[in-house]
């Protein structure tokens, strides 16, 4: 027999004064523990609004806030990745040396690999990718059709680098969060097909993130492969240099062109603008590379084992978001791209004791109903009760963790026909509106 329903819950609405985001600039300040560690503006505003907790270098605590931008941004890769045929999967992290042997890579990675033996002496590192493990898997698979392609399988799983140098805070960590997806395809043709398509998908992606990206051609670097591309969010404290074509469609990263270039490869004409970019995402059409070495091959239409063509598509999950933030924000006021904020209404109720305090229980309504009846905010609207705080100090606060929407519940909630102040934080407007009114904008 099905379970019964839980018994409905009393509603609760998050309250700011309860609400664990603690704030730490020891990293960023001028007393910096890390002496000598590059910061920047992201990294700044996140410690300060706590979002992120430093804990040793190149790895933070990702605090709940945080956690809830990660789950949204979560949500809209995999509908994009699911849109073009990902399956998600979740691959181990402690991955086999034996396999990076079989690539080369146990050697080739040098100091970047966190390597570690187990009890048995036996040699590990903690996965920074998963070309190996994932067409391991699929090698595996004897009976493999060609009907089954292509194949496309993807994980949102942490990565681990040994940097040489962390910093920037979530922008280059020594753990964070990739999406890795990996394709397999009957043919060079149809590989290229599902590579493009993959391209066209990150494309949606930022721009539904509202993250003006550049795709780039770009090095392959120690992934291997002969086509790739970067998707480059341009910002003064990006580590790429991108070169981009006045006259044509041309753009790459530096690292592809030669030294002394300085009119455009492709039009012969065009000059090159130089820029800065962060490198939100990697793609590689990797062809037989892979698939050789592991062997991992299906049966074609004649029944014939075939070795499978690959591409790899990684986005820096947790570097997105800071990336995000480095791009949109003020110098002290958080801008989220609207999918990803982690609340997107904030409500002030009046201080206590003030003349409009008798509107405190209609702020608390307010809160209240805006979920109900609109489904996109169940569960999206925060009440700051500190009403021993002026609302101007409250108001601060609210505009600089970054609230898409604050609502001032004061004076003009106690009229005849209620009003209350809406501040919208990314065109900077502040209206005031009735209760319908306010729904309508929301
Ligand atoms: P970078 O050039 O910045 O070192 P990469 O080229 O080594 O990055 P890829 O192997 O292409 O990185 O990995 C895919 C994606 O993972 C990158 O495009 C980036 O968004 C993200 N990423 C890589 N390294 C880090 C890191 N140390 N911290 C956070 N995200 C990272
Ligand atoms: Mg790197
Ligand atoms: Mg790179
Ligand atoms: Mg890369």
């Amino acid at each position: 027999p099905p379970t019964p329903a839980p018994a409905s819950r009393p509603r609760v609405l998050p309250l700011v004064s309860r609400l664990y985001q603690p704030s730490n600039l020891r990293d960023v300040g001028p007393d910096s523990r890390l002496q000598g560690e590059q910061t920047c503006k992201s990294q700044r505003l996140m410690q300060q609004a706590g979002l992120i907790y430093p804990s040793n270098p190149g790895c933070y605590y990702y605090l709940p806030s945080t956690v809830r931008s990660m789950e949204k941004l979560v949500r809209v890769i995999d509908q994009e990745m699911q849109a073009v045929g990902g399956q998600k999967l979740d691959m181990p992290s402690l991955c086999s040396a034996d396999l990076w042997r079989t690539s080369q890579r146990w050697e080739l990675m040098g100091k970047e690999l966190f390597r570690l033996k187990d009890r048995h002496g036996a040699d590990y590192c903690l996965g920074p990718t998963h070309e190996e493990a994932v067409t391991t898997l699929v090698s595996h698979q004897s009976t493999l059709s060609h009907r089954q392609l292509p194949l496309l399988l993807y994980q949102i799983t942490r990565k681990f680098r040994d940097e040489p140098k962390p910093k920037l805070g979530l922008l280059r960590g020594r753990e964070f969060y990739m999406k890795d997806m990996y394709s397999f395809d009957v043919s060079e043709e149809a590989a290229h097909q599902t590579y493009e398509s993959v391209c066209e998908a990150y494309t949606r992606l930022f721009t539904r993130l509202g993250l003006r990206c550049v795709q780039v051609q770009a090095d392959t670097g120690n992934i291997g492969g002969t086509l790739s591309h970067e998707f480059q969010l341009p910002a003064d404290i990006g580590e790429d240099k991108l070169l981009v074509c006045g006259s044509c469609s041309f753009s790459a990263n530096v690292e592809t062109l030669s030294a002394d270039q300085t009119d455009c490869p492709k039009c012969k004409t065009g000059t090159l603008a130089q820029s800065k970019g962060i490198e939100v995402g990697h793609t590689f059409y990797l062809g037989k590379k892979y698939s050789q070495m592991f062997n991992a091959a299906f049966s074609n239409s004649q029944n014939k084992p075939t070795i499978i063509e690959m591409g790899c598509y990684g986005l820096g999950v947790t570097r997105i978001l800071a990336a995000a933030i480095e791009v949109l924000s003020t110098e002290d006021e958080i801008r989220w791209p609207d999918l990803l904020a982690p609340y997107q209404v904030c409500v002030l109720p009046p201080k206590k004791g003030s003349k409009a305090d008798e509107a405190s229980s209609l702020a608390v309504e307010m809160a209240h109903s805006l979920g109900e009846a609109l489904p996109r905010l169940k569960g999206e609207v925060v009440l700051d009760d500190r009403t021993h705080m002026t609302i101007g100090k409250r108001l601060k606060d609210a505009k600089r963790l970054g609230y898409p929407y604050v609502i001032v519940v004061g004076q003009g909630a106690l009229e005849e026909q209620p009003k209350f102040e809406v501040i919208c934080q990314k065109n900077e407007e502040t209206v005031f509106l009735t209760k319908d009114g306010l729904l309508d904008l929301l």
